[in-house]
């Protein structure tokens, strides 16, 4: 079974997180799956939208920290970044090249996407869930969709793509990584996280009417605007701090190998999951 599912209704390409009985914990083979969907839609002259979604309950659980199909130790065809292979490395010259590559150097490709990306997000968007929806144009959620980065109880101060201030307002971000809640759609509505939400029945619909809406414009002409749009938020300093975020980040990591027993501090997919839940009460 592939990591994504790739289909194109119309003007419109689909692309689905497709490891739905992992709740699409993102591996590195599904990363490269995607980026391979993201270049087709670009290629296509026929594409003018694409819609990122998630197949089964949840539209993703993060990186994949457990499941038997982690890759973590499996070499790629590299694409994001131009760096040497992360496999036969040690310490942090191993996590940074992998991160760099798999994690911030994919999701910031995938952001410069040059049409306009939809993420159609439902269930649980949680850790690299998130990053993967941030770096979309814009996010249509279900009510029942919620949002949360719980990566500080291990010890890091969030994920690879640092855009929490940038998305919210940077009291809400403190918000959310100091606690660690769920952040409902809703309340992601009231922060400007995402564009609307819709009840979960009608999200398909909706986002379908939206991708069309935004079909009818000009294919070069949505290129530049979205382009403009994302160069003023660079000007507002997202890239160089996330820049700067990723070094907080690997030091984190670098820690946590250097007083437990890894980089993650002890805590795998299972105890992070039951934490989770434990928190908001289930
Ligand atoms: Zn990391």
């Amino acid at each position: 079974m592939s990591e994504v599912e790739y289909v194109v209704e119309g003007a419109v390409a689909w692309i689905r997180l497709n490891r739905p009985e992992y709740r699409n914990a993102q591996n590195s083979a599904m990363t490269y799956a995607l980026d391979a969907a993201f270049r087709v839609a670009t290629d296509d002259d026929a594409v003018k939208v694409i819609v990122l979604a998630g197949n089964g309950k949840h539209f993703c659980a993060g990186h994949d920290i457990g499941t038997p199909g982690r890759d973590v130790d499996k070499s790629f065809e590299r694409q994001a970044v131009i760096w040497w292979d992360h496999v036969d490395k040690e310490g942090g010259d191993q996590r940074f090249a992998r991160e760099s590559e798999v994690y911030l150097g994919m999701c910031r490709r995938w952001r410069e996407v040059p049409k306009p990306v939809i993420a159609m997000v439902h269930g649980a968007c949680i850790a690299g869930g998130l990053m993967l929806a941030w770096s979309c144009d814009f996010i249509v959620a279900s009510d029942d969709a919620f949002f949360s980065d719980p990566v500080v109880r291990m010890g890091i101060p969030g994920v690879e793509y640092f855009a929490h201030p940038w998305v919210m307002n940077p009291r809400a971000a403190k918000e959310f990584l100091f606690t660690g809640d769920r952040f409902s759609a809703q309340r992601a509505l009231e922060l400007g996280m995402v564009n609307q939400v819709v009840p979960r029945e009608e999200l398909e619909d909706v986002v379908r009417a939206m991708a069309d809406r935004i079909s009818a414009m000009p294919r070069f002409g949505l290129a530049l605007t979205k382009k403009a749009v994302n160069q003023a938020e660079d000007l507002q300093g997202m890239r160089a701090g996330m820049d700067s975020v990723f070094g907080l980040h690997h030091f984190a990591h670098a820690h946590n190998a250097e007083v437990s027993t890894d980089s993650l501090g002890g805590l795998d997919a299972k105890s992070m999951a039951a934490r989770n839940k434990e928190q908001a009460g289930e």
